[in-house]
C-alpha cells in the first residue's frame, strides 16, 4: 500500500523538508487526519533527512497509538512490522537492525538519552501529539534540544500536534518555523443532553446506547463512542450487541487493554456500518475513518497525583473544554456529522478551558530520578517548558532520597537509584520489587502495587452483618491492612466478582475488578525483568519489609496506648484508623494518608496499615536510624534536658530523661532557638542595645579600614546563642547581662574609637551635652533645644571631621522645628521668624 499522497500533509511536504535541511526544528501543526503521524516519518527518510542509516524516534503518549501506527505506516511502506518499521513500548517491542522509523511511549527514549548523551544510530525525533503535554513529551524534548545544543548539533527535532499553544513552544524552540495546514474538515453540529443524567442511577454506557440507537437513525455513516476505560466499553458493547434497533452494526471497542488482534479489527474497514466503542485515544492519536457521529460521554481516565498515597493514580474525570472540541471533530472527517455530548450545555460552560500539563499534575519522582541517572543534579535548573512547582520537584526528591535512591547533599543518584530505574514505575513499586527480589515476595508486591493503584474496594463503615461476614473471612489478621485487602480481592475473584457476594461482605464490585488486570501488569513487568513470579507460600515478615522499603516516609509511631495518636517521620502527626486491623502494635506504615477536614480542623488518617519492627528499621536504613544521647527543649518546664533517644530520620522513636547535663553548646543552641522565636525575652536586649548595634554598623560603613564586621541578621542569632551559653533554662537566662557577649564583637582598639568616633553624646561649643542618634542608613542627628544650642553657631562633624552630622533643633516641649546641616543658617534665617511666635508660647524659658 503506497503512502497516500492526497492526504492534506502533502501540501506542506517541500517547505517542511527544507525547513528541517535548514534549521534542524520544526513545528508542525495540522488537524487530526492530516497525515501527521503516518506522514511525516516516512517523509524524513524519503528526502535523505536521516542520513545513510539513521533512524527517526516518534515519541507517542500512548501505547495504543504506537503499535497500530507502527502497523500501519509499515504497510505503507511495504515491509513487515518490525523491519524498517517497528514500535516499542512497555512489554512488547518490535524492532530490529533495519528499523528506520520507530514509534516509541513513555519513557523509553528518556532511558535511552539517560544512557547515551550522544544518541547513536538516532538522526531525528518526532514529538507526536505535543499538545497532550505528556510529561515524557515536555522532558525527552527539553533533554532532546539539550543534546542538540552539546553533542549533536544535527539532530533533527520536529513537534507536532493538533491543536497547540505555539507561542510558548516557539520561544522554547526558537529559531524554529512553524508550519501550519488547515486540513479538511466538515461542519459537526453539537448536541447536548436537555437534562442532566445521574450516572449512578442510569450507568454511562445504558444512556450511550440508546442515544447510539437514536443517532443511528438519523445517520449514515459510522458512530464512534467515548468512555473513560476498558470496563466501560465492555459494558457499552454489551449494550449495543443486545439492542434490537443496532443489530445492523458491527460494534467494536478499542482500548489498550486488548490484544493486538481486536485492536487492528476496530480501525478496519467492513461492508457493514459500525460503532467503535473506545477511549480517548481515538480523540486525536488514531483516526477512524468512516465516523460521521461521535456520542461523548464526557468522561476520561486521567492520571493525577494522589497525595494520599503519594503515587499517582488513574482518576475518571469530566474532560475539557478543549478535548471535547477534538472529540467532535472526529465527526467530520469525510462529511458533515453529529455530535452528541452526554452532559448538558449549562454544564459545559462550566467545564475547564484546557487540561492541566502533566508536569503541573503528575508526581515527578520517576522523572526525577531518569534525570538524575542522566547526571542532571540540578533538577530546578533543568531547562523545563513550564516549571513545576518547587514543592513538587522537593517532594520528589525527599522520597527518592527516603527511598535510598539518591544521598549526599548535592542529592546524586545511588547504585539502589540506578537499579530501580530498570523498573518503568513508580519508584515506590520499583524499590518494593527490588526488594522482594531479594526476599523471594514478588508476586505479593505485585499484588500490593495493584491494590494501592486502584481504588479502595474495602467499603469502610459497614453495619454489623458485614462485620461479621468479615470477621469470619479475615480471622485474626493483625499485620497489615493489606493481607485483608488480598483476602477480600480473591475472594471476589472467586466468586467470579458476583455483585451479591461482594455485597455480603460489603466490598465495591466494580473497584475490586480492577485489581486483577493491574495485578497482571505488574506481574508482566516483574517476568519482563526475569524476576521470579511462581506462586509460594506467602512470607508476612519479607512481604511487610517489602512495603516499609516502599513506604518508610510514611512511618507512623502511637504515641501512647490509650489513643490512636501517632507520630510520623517528617514531622506529621496523624490518627490510626478505627477500622484498621493493626490495633495494638506501636510502629507501622501507612500505606494512605487521608487529611479530612471538619469544623475547621483537618484531622490526618492512617489507613492501609502494615506494622513493622524497630529491628527492621535498624537493618534495611542504618544511616537513618540514631540511638544516641539527644538534647531537647521542655517546653512545660523551660529548660533544656539531656535525653537519651532512638530516633528513625526525625521521628523519634523512644526518648528518656536522663540526669546528665545536656552539653552546654547544645543546650545553648535549642535556648537561642527560643529566644529567635520571641518565646524567651531577653530583658537586658533593650533599646539602647539596638542602638549600640547600629553605632557598630556605622562605624564599619565610615571606617572599612578598622576592618569591623558589620552585625547582620544572621550575626544576632550568633550573638544570642553565645548569650545563652552557659544556661539550661529560661529563668536563669531572661535577666542575663548581654552587653559583655555583645562588646566582644569588637577587638579591643575597635572598642576603644566606638566611643570616641562616634560617641552617644558630644560636648557642644557652649559646655552642654547634647544627644546623638544614629540610624541603620542615614547621617547621625544630633538634637537639642533652642536654649541648649545659644552660642552654638557651627557644624558638627563627628570622627575628627569625617562624618557630617544633621543638627536638629527642637522646640521646649522636645518637638522638632527644624532638621539642618547648619546652624548658623538657622539663626540667621528661620530663627528671627519663629522666635516671637515661641516666646509668647514659652514665656517662661529663656528666649536670646
Ligand atoms: P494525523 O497524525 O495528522 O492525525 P495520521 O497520519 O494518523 O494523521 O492519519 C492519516 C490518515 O491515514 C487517516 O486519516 C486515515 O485515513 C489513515 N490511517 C492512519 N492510520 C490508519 C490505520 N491504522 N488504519 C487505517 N487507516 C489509517
Ligand atoms: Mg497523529
Amino acid at each position: 500500500m503506497p503512502a497516500p499522497r492526497d492526504l492534506p500533509i502533502y501540501e506542506l511536504e517541500a517547505r517542511l523538508v527544507d525547513s528541517v535541511r535548514a534549521h534542524g526544528r520544526l513545528i508542525v501543526q495540522a488537524p487530526t487526519g492530516s497525515g501527521k503521524s503516518t506522514q511525516v516519518p516516512q517523509m524524513l527518510l524519503a528526502h535523505g533527512l536521516l542520513g545513510g542509516r539513521g533512524e527517526v524516534v516518534v515519541l507517542q503518549p500512548r501505547r495504543l497509538a504506537a503499535r497500530l501506527l507502527a502497523k500501519r505506516v509499515a504497510e505503507e511502506v511495504g515491509t513487515r512490522l518490525g523491519e524498517v518499521v517497528g514500535y516499542q513500548i512497555r512489554l512488547d517491542s518490535r524492532v530490529s537492525e533495519a528499523t528506520r522509523i520507530r514509534f516509541v511511549t513513555e519513557g523509553i527514549l528518556l532511558r535511552q538519552m539517560s544512557f547515551d548523551a550522544a544518541l547513536r544510530g538516532i538522526s531525528a525525533i518526532v514529538f507526536d501529539e505535543f499538545h497532550e503535554r505528556h510529561l515524557y513529551g515536555d522532558i525527552s524534548l527539553a533533554r532532546a534540544l539539550q543534546i542538540q545544543r552539546t553533542h549533536r548539533p544535527d539532530l533533527k527535532i520536529i513537534v507536532m500536534s493538533a491543536t497547540l499553544d505555539a507561542a510558548l513552544l516557539r520561544d522554547y524552540l526558537a529559531p524554529c518555523e512553524t508550519l501550519t495546514s488547515q486540513g479538511r474538515t466538515f461542519p459537526v453540529r453539537v448536541d447536548y443532553l436537555p437534562k442532566a443524567v445521574n450516572f449512578e442511577h442510569d450507568p454511562v454506557w445504558a444512556v450511550a446506547a440508546r442515544e447510539c440507537e437514536r443517532i443511528a437513525a438519523q445517520t449514515s455513516g459510522d458512530l464512534l463512542v467515548f468512555m473513560p476505560g476498558a470496563f466501560e466499553i465492555g459494558r457499552t458493547v454489551q449494550e449495543i450487541q443486545g439492542s434490537h434497533a443496532l443489530r445492523g452494526f458491527a460494534c467494536f471497542p478499542l482500548h489498550g487493554e486488548l490484544p493486538p488482534e481486536a485492536q487492528d479489527s476496530a480501525v478496519a474497514r467492513y461492508d457493514t456500518r459500525k460503532i467503535i466503542v473506545s477511549t480517548n485515544v481515538a480523540e486525536t492519536s488514531l483516526t477512524i475513518d468512516g465516523v460521521t457521529a461521535v456520542v461523548d460521554c464526557g468522561l476520561a481516565r486521567v492520571a493525577r497525583y494522589d497525595p494520599h498515597r503519594g503515587i499517582n493514580t488513574l482518576l475518571i474525570e469530566k474532560i475539557s473544554v478543549a478535548s471535547a472540541d477534538q472529540r467532535a471533530g472526529r465527526a467530520g472527517r469525510t462529511a458533515p456529522g453529529v455530535c452528541l455530548r452526554l452532559w448538558t450545555e449549562r454544564e459545559h460552560a462550566q467545564r475547564a478551558l484546557q487540561e492541566l500539563p502533566e508536569v503541573k499534575r503528575l508526581d515527578l519522582a520517576e522523572v526525577v530520578l531518569t534525570l538524575k541517572a542522566a547526571g542532571m543534579d540540578d533538577i530546578h535548573a533543568f531547562p523545563w517548558l513550564e516549571k513545576p512547582e518547587p514543592k513538587s520537584l522537593e517532594r520528589a526528591e525527599t522520597l527518592l532520597e527516603d527511598l535510598g535512591a539518591l544521598h549526599g547533599a548535592g542529592k546524586t543518584i545511588t547504585e539502589v537509584g540506578r537499579r530501580m530505574l530498570r523498573f518503568p514505575m513508580h519508584p515506590r513499586y520499583a524499590r518494593m520489587f527490588l526488594a522482594a527480589q531479594d526476599y523471594g515476595c514478588v508476586r505479593s508486591v505485585a499484588l500490593m502495587a495493584a491494590l494501592t493503584q486502584g481504588r479502595n474496594f474495602l467499603l469502610r463503615g459497614v453495619d454489623k452483618r458485614t462485620q461479621e461476614a468479615r470477621d469470619d473471612l479475615f480471622g485474626a489478621e493483625s499485620e497489615s491492612d493489606f493481607f485483608l485487602l488480598m483476602r477480600a480481592w480473591r475472594y471476589a475473584d472467586k466468586a467470579n466478582y458476583n455483585m451479591d457476594a461482594c455485597r455480603r461482605l460489603g466490598i465495591h464490585a466494580q473497584a475490586v475488578r480492577q485489581v486483577g488486570p493491574l495485578f497482571e501488569q505488574f506481574l508482566e513487568i516483574a517476568a519482563g525483568e526475569k524476576l521470579d513470579v511462581t506462586e509460594k507460600r506467602i512470607d508476612g515478615v519479607a512481604v511487610r519489609k517489602c512495603v516499609l522499603l516502599g513506604f518508610s516516609d510514611h512511618l507512623a509511631r502511637r504515641i501512647d496506648k490509650g489513643t490512636l495518636r501517632c507520630e510520623l517521620v517528617h514531622g506529621r502527626k496523624g490518627v490510626l484508623a478505627r477500622e484498621s486491623c493493626i490495633q495494638d502494635a506501636p510502629l507501622f506504615v501507612a500505606a494512605e494518608i487521608t487529611e479530612i477536614e471538619s469544623r475547621g480542623e483537618v484531622n490526618t488518617l492512617l489507613n492501609l496499615n502494615t506494622t513493622v519492627e524497630e529491628a527492621w528499621l535498624k537493618e534495611l536504613f542504618p544511616e537513618d536510624f540514631q540511638d544516641a544521647g539527644g538534647v531537647v527543649y521542655d517546653e512545660a518546664q523551660r529548660r533544656v534536658l539531656a535525653r537519651k533517644e532512638r530516633r528513625f530520620r526525625d521521628l523519634v522513636l523512644e526518648s528518656k530523661q536522663t540526669a546528665d547535663e545536656p552539653p552546654e553548646g547544645q543546650a545553648a543552641a535549642l535556648l537561642a532557638r527560643e529566644v529567635m522565636a520571641g518565646r524567651i525575652v531577653l530583658t537586658e536586649w533593650n533599646e539602647s542595645v539596638e542602638h549600640w548595634i547600629v553605632r557598630v554598623n556605622c562605624l564599619a560603613k565610615w571606617w572599612p579600614e578598622l576592618e569591623v564586621n558589620p552585625i547582620t541578621d544572621a550575626d544576632r542569632a550568633t550573638l544570642i546563642e553565645q548569650i545563652c551559653y552557659g544556661s539550661y533554662g529560661a529563668r536563669e537566662l531572661k535577666d542575663k547581662p548581654v552587653m559583655p557577649v555583645l562588646r566582644d564583637w569588637l577587638l579591643a582598639e575597635q572598642l576603644a574609637v566606638l566611643d570616641d568616633y562616634l560617641p552617644e553624646r558630644i560636648v557642644m561649643a557652649n559646655g552642654r551635652k547634647a544627644r546623638v542618634t544614629y540610624t541603620k542608613d542615614g547621617p547621625p542627628v544630633l538634637s537639642a533645644r533652642i536654649q541648649e544650642l545659644y552660642g552654638v553657631e557651627s557644624k558638627f562633624t563627628l570622627g575628627h571631621g569625617r562624618v557630617p552630622v544633621k543638627i536638629e533643633v527642637l522646640a521646649p516641649n522636645q518637638r522638632p522645628i527644624q532638621v539642618t546641616d547648619d546652624l548658623s543658617n538657622f539663626w540667621r534665617e528661620q530663627y528671627p521668624k519663629i522666635k516671637n511666635e515661641l516666646s509668647r508660647r514659652y514665656p517662661r524659658h529663656e528666649w536670646r
